[in-house]
């Protein structure tokens, strides 16, 4: 049964193995976020992007999706390029940042350990994406960073996981979305080749070209 909300409260008791590691952080680092981060941007934006899960020292710290690790770098200085969004990212979340037309989620709301999320648990806060997805009455594309957050959205869209693969670059036909496929923009990613910020800016130009459309 999909949840009727896209928002966990903060102390949601669904995954234990991810409760208990919130609670560890919250009495090791008491000042930092340590919940279930929201998603961030408006909810009439046309493009949804759906990472895997909050980054222990990022998000898990800041509150805000991809705010205040690597991937947020990359992430946020592409959405400005390509008109996403208007400000200035200070890797904070009160530095006043916007996003336009574009909102940022994830497949997974609580940190989990080492980023390695257990199918379990992807399954079970699947919910809370199914009800962000479907709060957004004006959603066009959904850009899925990485496989995980992909199947995660191909599933929660009512279709099989062998319904279509991923593929970087790659769009899929999703209902009446389009569901667009980039390699997630980790520090490991990039370190490696395995994503490079031309291969992230080609995404980001499907994704503009499409709505253009
Ligand atoms: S990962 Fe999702 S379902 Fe699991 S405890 Fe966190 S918010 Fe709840």
């Amino acid at each position: 049964m999909p949840d009727r909300s896209g928002k966990p409260g903060r102390n949601c008791p669904r995954c234990p193995r991810l409760v208990a590691f919130r609670e560890a952080w919250r009495k090791q680092e008491p000042d930092w976020f340590n919940a279930p981060v929201a998603s961030f941007g408006p909810v009439d934006a046309r493009v949804l992007l759906v990472g895997l899960a909050p980054g222990l020292r990022g998000a898990n710290r800041t509150g805000r999706p991809f705010t205040g690790d690597y991937a947020g770098d990359l992430l946020y200085a592409t959405l400005l390029k390509f008109g996403f969004a208007r400000g200035r990212y200070a890797a904070r979340p009160d530095d006043g940042l916007e996003l336009i037309d574009c909102r940022i989620s994830n497949a997974v709301r609580c940190v989990p350990p080492e980023n390695k999320p257990t199918p379990q648990e992807i399954t079970t806060c699947r919910s809370f994406l199914q009800a962000t997805i479907a709060e957004m009455p004006s959603l066009r594309a959904i850009v899925a960073l990485g496989r995980v957050a992909h199947d995660t959205v191909v599933v929660a869209s009512g279709e099989r996981r062998s319904a279509m693969t991923f593929g970087h670059g790659c769009g899929h036909p999703l209902g009446t979305l389009t569901l667009f496929d980039s390699y997630h923009c980790s520090r490991y990613n990039t370190n490696t080749g395995v994503l490079t910020e031309e291969m992230f800016h080609d995404v980001f130009a499907k994704v503009r070209a499409h709505l253009a459309a």
